[in-house]
């Protein structure tokens, strides 16, 4: 028979939630573990913004001046017309986020993030090829049963596992996220070509047609040698089993291409590989935590990607959590959940809707409330 390791704190999922909840619990001085499925890291995805309030989660840990180095600081958000490329709204970010909201704003590629997340955790707590397929709620903790025949006792749990959460799964029980009615199309352009355009490519600009179609662009490297879109656009189903299928430029043209602006136009001819994938969704749920279980990210709150907060929710939920654990110390977990859930609830939900709505920014607006807000010093209540 197997021994079961007993261990305080297990954070399940190391994607961008929970790999920041680990190294926030580390650094406060907890002993965590963090159990991932995959095999091993992999730098997946492409493009992520991460406003100044997430930026001074990353300074908690050390990673703000790595990160800013390797991320692109747009000056602006800018809004503009599809077809007729006229500005719609120009949000100030570059310096003016940097004075105002205390921390730059950039827009880097996923995986550069990612790796830069997981190379701050302590390697010998960071257990890929554990994927979580049982647990059983004890009196004084709960039995993790890992796809590897590993069991692990672990005294609190946390669910970062994502929008298929098994943890949330065990809170609520089985229910499949629902499709949104919308799609992206994700991609890296061919610079060549793009810069063969000749035209001069902002850093970071969204372009609106009606029904809230978008293709959002934006630069993922400091130096701007990449250049990033992901597209908005509604559809009647997803009939697909896979997370993503291929596009093509071809169907960007169909799409997007009749009487677009002369840089979307650039930007779909400088398209070579393009896939699309479906956005998932749930409702605001009515519970975050119970018993040694906690949620967070996309296991608590996902959300459509249109306001470029989804992953900043989660690493916002992790330094929140922290800071109530640290509080209350780790025997009086359920005051830390309720202070965490109290402190979290209303500001991910309004940032899922907003979200949802896919409105943020298209107009002139004040995004303080988001960017300035900072997860380290907000009252718990
Ligand atoms: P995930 O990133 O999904 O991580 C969950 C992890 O748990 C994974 O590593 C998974 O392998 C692991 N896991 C799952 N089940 C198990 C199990 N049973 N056992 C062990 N491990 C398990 N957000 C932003 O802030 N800015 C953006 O610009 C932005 N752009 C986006 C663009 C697109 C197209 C999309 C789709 C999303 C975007 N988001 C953005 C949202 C962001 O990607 C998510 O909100 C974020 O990744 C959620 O992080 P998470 O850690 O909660 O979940």
């Amino acid at each position: 028979m197997t021994a079961i390791d007993r261990i305080d704190i297990a954070v399940i999922g190391a994607g961008l939630g929970g790999a920041a909840a680990a190294a926030l619990l580390n650094e406060a001085g907890f002993s965590v573990d963090v159990f991932e499925q995959a095999p091993e890291f992999v730098r997946l995805g492409a493009g992520i913004h991460i406003g100044p309030n997430v930026m001074k989660i990353f300074r908690t840990l050390g990673l703000e001046d790595r990160l800013a180095a390797i991320g692109s600081h747009p000056d602006h958000w800018f809004s503009r017309d599809g077809m007729t490329g006229e500005y719609l709204s120009r949000i100030r970010l570059g310096d003016f986020a940097l004075r105002e909201y205390g921390a730059p704003y950039i827009t880097i590629h996923r995986g550069d993030l990612h790796a830069e997340q997981i190379a701050i955790l302590p390697q010998d707590r960071l257990h890929f090829s554990h994927g979580l397929t049982d647990l059983e709620e004890r009196d004084d903790h709960v039995l993790l049963t890992f796809s590897n025949g590993r069991q692990v006792a672990a005294g609190l749990v946390i669910g970062a596992d994502g929008i298929n959460s098994m943890i949330r799964e065990k809170l609520l029980g089985v229910e499949k996220p629902r499709f949104s009615g919308w799609i992206g199309h994700r991609a890296l352009v061919d610079m060549d070509k793009l810069r063969a355009t000749g035209l001069e490519y902002e850093a970071c600009v969204k372009w609106w047609w009606s029904q809230s179609r978008h293709i959002m662009a934006y630069a993922t490297k400091g130096d701007a040698s990449e250049y990033y879109y992901v597209t908005g656009v509604p559809v009647d189903s997803w009939d697909h089993d896979t997370g993503f299928v291929d596009s093509s430029r071809e169907e960007m043209e169909a799409i997007f291409g009749a009487g677009a602006h002369p840089m979307v136009r650039g930007l779909i001819d400088a398209t070579t590989e393009v896939t699309k994938w479906p956005f998932w969704n749930r409702d605001p749920m009515s519970l975050w935590s119970r018993g040694r279980l906690c949620l967070l990210g996309d296991a608590c709150h996902p959300m459509r990607p249109h306001m470029a907060q989804g992953a900043c929710m989660a690493i916002e939920d992790a330094a929140v959590l922290t800071r109530a654990l640290t509080l209350t110390g780790t025997a009086d977990y359920r005051s830390a959940f309720t202070l965490y859930e109290n402190t979290r609830r209303d500001r991910a939900t309004k940032v899922q809707t907003i979200s949802n709505a896919n409105t943020w920014l298209k107009q002139p607006e004040d995004p303080a409330w988001v960017y300035a807000y900072d997860p380290m010093t907000v009252p718990l209540h």
